[in-house]
């Protein structure tokens, strides 16, 4: 069977448009290196594996090993940069994902305040994500390493990497003061329309 070679997702913004939530320098290493080097990692291990020809998801939900953490990766990065707008006034969730945030967490400002704060308790390296059931319910999942919430039969929404090479050129230790920022960029009309997608 043919190999399907995975590829980078195309930024769509500049790379100094998230800063200071996200340097340049950060977007430089994390998403020309890290990324890139997960992808080379999984299209080397995809010959032979019984994963050729299989989306990115499928494999992510059913492979382990060396093949989930470096697929893992790849899916959770593409979801990670496609969700960022250059930083600017922040916006706010609309529609159908606003009542469901209203519903699920209180309000919006809540559901933020729990999501930074199980950001920054997730021990070690790894993602905190705002996930969907099958009936549109929503929670947010500490994940570690690669994790994904594809795993949990969960639809992936929004996250935020807390993996040191994240923030560490920018914020240092200071995981918190770097998730507060990330408020600044995330582009809620992709995450509404994730929300929304069959
Ligand atoms: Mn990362």
């Amino acid at each position: 069977m043919e190999t399907n070679l995975f590829s980078p997702v195309a930024l769509p913004y500049a790379q100094d448009a998230l800063a200071p939530a996200i340097s340049a320098q950060t977007i430089a290493f994390h998403y020309g290196k890290h990324l890139q080097a997960y992808i080379n990692n999984l299209n080397a291990a995809l010959p032979g594996s019984g994963f050729e020809g299989k989306s990115i998801e499928e494999i992510v939900i059913s492979a382990e090993g060396g093949i989930f953490n470096n697929a893992g990766q790849v899916l959770n990065h593409t979801l990670y940069f496609t969700q960022f707008k250059p930083a600017g006034a922040e916006s706010a969730p609309e529609g159908a994902l606003a009542e469901a945030i209203k519903r699920d967490f209180g309000s919006f400002e809540a559901f933020k305040a729990e999501f930074q704060k199980k950001g920054a308790g997730l021990f070690g390296s790894g993602w905190v994500w705002l996930a969907a059931d099958k009936e549109g319910r929503l929670q947010i999942t500490q994940e570690t390493n690669a994790g994904n919430p594809l795993r949990r039969g969960l639809k992936p929404l929004l996250t935020f990497d807390v993996w040191e090479h994240a923030y560490y050129l920018d914020y240092q230790n200071r995981r918190p003061d770097h998730l507060a920022s990330l408020w600044q960029i995330v582009d809620w009309s992709v995450v509404a329309a994730r929300y929304e997608a069959e």
